[in-house]
């Protein structure tokens, strides 16, 4: 059955959600949606998802040198919703790209923060031209890379396990 607070497949027979601890026994009236809103809410608030980008420059020789990297916040988990892209302002020079993308994600939860290197492997050239955010089930994302008509997703990430 289908955990109602992050949609993980769960096994039939488990009391909770191995996923989010949400219990999957009893039945909750339309009513009480509210308890399955709050209980998320309590799961993915002060969660946001950080990209890091970097700034390159040339130097004297003719090579690239590597000169900043910073965080930029793309979202907070709790405006994602399930089965959705939430597509970001493209704050990123637009690129295309026809061999696979590292894309070194972050997962901040107060002052903690999960580092996370993925990739993108579309198997055809990609106009990198926007970033959006997909929520998959069990609290998972995945990057979006394109625009909303034609878009690559990146392997997955785990926006609890902090
Ligand atoms: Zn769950």
């Amino acid at each position: 059955m289908q955990c109602r607070c992050c949609m993980f497949e769960v096994e039939n027979g488990k009391a909770s959600c191995p996923v989010c601890g949400f219990p999957t026994l009893g039945g909750i009236s339309s009513e009480h949606q509210s308890i399955i809103d709050e209980y998320r809410t309590n799961k993915l608030k002060n969660i946001s998802i950080d990209i890091l980008a970097y700034r390159y420059s040339i130097d004297g020789s003719g090579g690239i040198t590597e000169y900043d990297s910073e965080y930029i916040k793309l979202a907070e988990a709790l405006s994602l919703t399930y089965g959705e892209v939430l597509w970001v302002d493209d704050k990123f020079e637009s690129f295309e790209a026809n061999r696979s993308i590292v894309l070194d994600i972050s997962i901040c939860k107060g002052d903690v923060r999960k580092e996370c290197r993925v990739d993108l492997v579309p198997g055809e050239p990609v106009d990198c031209s926007g970033f959006g955010i997909y929520l998959d089930r069990g609290f998972i994302i995945k990057l979006a890379v394109g625009d909303k008509n034609k878009y690559h997703l990146t392997e997955s990430i785990s926006l609890i396990d902090i």
